[in-house]
This record gives structure tokens, C-alpha cells and sequence, in this order.
């Protein structure tokens, strides 16, 4: 037999892993009656075995996902454990974000509201925070329309050292008080691991941008906070780049993680970037994490906002991130691609019109 993957499922398990020399990934369905010493045992086992593992809650019992390049023969003697169903291998490179491991949906929490399941979580705000009476209004404004999580940039990754960079610490007090005025959690960038634990204690939510989905250091620092965390796509990342950069995240035992689609860089010069809502669609059926879809970033233009917006949800998006400014011409940032708030209730009234309940439930 040749060494892929494909079509091999039927194999022994034995068979099937005597084909992979290094980094295998292993799935260890426990019974619906497995208890938590069962499970500590099958944890225990693949750490003898040389396995990092990793225990996901789902369906009907959990499963023990193990990765590494571990010793196989320790690892088999999992399947005569107690309260051990099954174990198979996992396929994909993404081990922990994909559907092979969890199928259901993932549903991520952020301070009360769900991101995931069946309804359009909406985030709102102003590309960055430039002043308590902006962001205040900005909050007031997008709440009353509908949205359920106040966004803004204190810490803001431009591209030329001399535009504005945001207000740092400043900007993430303002951006808290503003949340809790309006009654809204917020999310917010943070660009360094330096910087992590001053974002966490002022936001619900680690947003980790588009030009950092790899800076691998800050995604492990994100990670262990424990917060939920908004993981952009790269510029030029690949669909699989993007998910394994979720398995930095995923691997530090946050199951928190939302992926956001922003635009990728294209040959397309008309628009900002291009955004690729085939990959929406695509990474909604390979992985459970939920995902969301930029259309500011995505397009450059606000006049495309609402029309991108509406086809991101009609592909089956979990949420929509978009730039509101109470007056987007005297914006210190991306003002050009920012809804005023006007031109944002308008956005949430088509959502709903579309048939997909713009309504968040809360947890
Ligand atoms: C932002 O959300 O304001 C931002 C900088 O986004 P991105 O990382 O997608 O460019
Ligand atoms: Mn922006």
C-alpha cells in the first residue's frame, strides 16, 4: 500500500500507523459512561506513550485526542483500556479545529454572549478607540441596532510607523468603560505577548490580527489566558494555515476560538483585499470552531460592507465584525471602510430580513 492517507480508513489500526514515521494525531472515543478516572488514565497513557493530549467535550461521551510523534505501540494499548470505544487516527493536519475530532458545532461564550449555534452574533465598533465621547457614542449606537459585542483598536498594526497607532493602555480603559455603558462585552487587538496581560484584563475577548496569525509566541500567550480569542486570517494565509494556527491556540487547552475571515491579498487592486467567502464556507465544514466575517477589512469600501455582509451569512458565517464610526470621514483609521451607525441599523434590518435571526442568544 502507498503511504496516503486516503481511502484507508477501513485499515487496520496497526496497518494504518506503521505508515506514519512522525507527527501522528489519534482519536480516543471514551464511552458514554467513561468517568473522570478513566479518562486520567487514557491522559496518563498517552504521556508514557510520548503524546500530548487533549480532552474534548462532545456528543455524547468525550474524546481524548492525542498528537505527537510518540510511540505507537504504547499509544495502542489505549484501545484495552476501560471505558475506551474506539481509537482511530485523525487525518487532518488541523487535529484539534477539525470536524474529524468534534463534529457538532463549537459554541464560544464572550461575556454572556454566544458566538456559534444558530443565530448571527454581530460585532461592532470603530476600527480604534480615539476618544472616550467616540467610542462611548460608537457603543451607544451600535447596541441600540442590534450589536452584541462592542470592537476597537487600542493597540492598532499599521502599516506605516507614522499613521496613528492607537492609544494603548488609555484606549483599553476607554474601550471597557464603553462597553459597560452600553451593557457590552468588547473585544480588542493585542499585538505583542507583552502587552497580553493588560489586554486581558480590559477585554472579554484576545483579538489576534490578520499581519499576527503566526506569530506563534503571542498565540501561545493569548491562548493560556484563557479568554476567548478571535484568530484573523493572514493576508496570504492558506486555509490550512489558518486552522493550524488555530491549533496553537487549541492546544494550550483554550477551547475558546473563533476564526475570522478578513480579505486575502489577491491580484485585485479595486478592492482592499479580496474576501474569500469560499473559504467560509469551506472551513465551516471541515472544522466545529465557529467563524466570523470581517467585510470592512474584507473590501476596503463601506459601500460594500452591507452586501458582503449579507453573503457571508447567507454561506452559513457564525458572526459579522464591522467598522462603525459615528462620523467615519474623521476617522484617525479606515475611516473609508467604516458604516456610520445609521448605515449600520440598516445592515442588522437586512440580516434579519435575510431570514437569519440577527438575534444572539445569551448562555
Ligand atoms: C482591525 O480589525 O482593525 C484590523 C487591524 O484588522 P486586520 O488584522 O484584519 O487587518
Ligand atoms: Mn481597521
Amino acid at each position: 500500500m502507498g503511504g496516503t492517507a486516503e481511502g484507508s480508513t477501513s485499515r487496520p489500526l496497526d496497518e494504518r500507523l506503521s505508515v506514519y514515521l512522525e507527527v501522528v494525531g489519534l482519536l480516543v472515543r471514551m464511552e458514554g459512561r467513561a468517568g473522570e478516572e478513566e479518562i486520567k488514565a487514557v491522559v496518563e497513557q498517552a504521556s508514557r506513550a510520548g503524546f500530548r493530549s487533549r480532552v474534548i467535550a462532545g456528543g455524547r461521551g468525550c474524546s481524548v485526542v492525542l498528537v505527537g510523534a510518540g510511540d505507537i505501540q504504547a499509544a495502542r494499548a489505549i484501545e484495552f483500556m476501560p471505558a475506551v470505544e474506539s481509537v482511530t487516527e485523525l487525518f487532518s493536519p488541523f487535529k484539534l479545529s477539525s470536524r474529524e475530532t468534534k463534529p457538532d458545532d463549537s459554541v464560544v461564550g464572550v461575556g454572556g454572549v454566544e458566538i456559534g449555534g444558530s443565530a448571527v452574533a454581530l460585532i461592532a465598533g470603530p476600527c480604534a478607540v480615539e476618544s472616550r465621547e467616540q467610542i462611548t457614542e460608537a457603543a451607544l449606537a451600535v447596541k441600540a441596532a442590534g450589536a452584541h459585542i462592542l470592537r476597537g483598536g487600542a493597540y492598532k498594526p499599521r502599516t506605516s510607523p507614522y499613521s496613528f497607532q492607537g492609544l494603548a493602555e488609555k484606549g483599553l480603559e476607554l474601550l471597557a468603560e464603553a462597553g459597560r455603558i452600553a451593557g457590552m462585552p468588547v473585544v480588542t487587538e493585542v499585538v505583542s505577548p507583552a502587552d497580553v496581560a493588560a489586554v486581558a484584563r480590559y477585554s472579554n475577548m484576545l483579538q489576534i490580527g490578520a499581519r499576527n496569525m503566526q506569530n506563534f509566541a503571542l498565540l501561545v500567550a493569548a491562548g493560556e489566558t484563557g479568554l476567548p480569542v478571535l484568530l484573523k486570517r493572514g493576508p496570504s494565509a492558506t486555509i490550512e494555515e489558518w486552522l493550524m494556527a488555530a491549533e496553537y491556540l487549541l492546544l494550550t487547552g483554550n477551547d475558546s476560538v473563533v476564526l475570522c475571515e478578513r480579505g486575502i491579498r489577491t491580484f485585485e487592486s479595486y478592492t482592499r483585499n479580496t474576501l474569500d467567502l469560499g473559504a467560509v464556507a469551506l472551513v465551516r465544514l471541515l472544522s466545529h470552531l465557529p467563524v466570523v466575517v470581517d467585510p470592512s477589512h474584507g473590501s476596503g469600501k463601506w459601500r460594500l460592507v452591507t452586501p458582503l455582509a449579507r453573503a457571508a451569512v447567507a454561506v452559513g458565517a457564525n458572526g459579522i465584525m464591522v467598522e462603525v464610526h459615528p462620523e467615519p470621514q474623521k476617522a484617525r483609521s479606515d475611516g473609508y471602510q467604516s458604516l456610520t451607525p445609521a448605515e449600520f441599523a440598516e445592515l442588522v434590518q437586512q440580516l434579519g430580513d435575510q431570514g437569519r435571526s440577527a438575534g444572539c442568544r445569551k448562555s
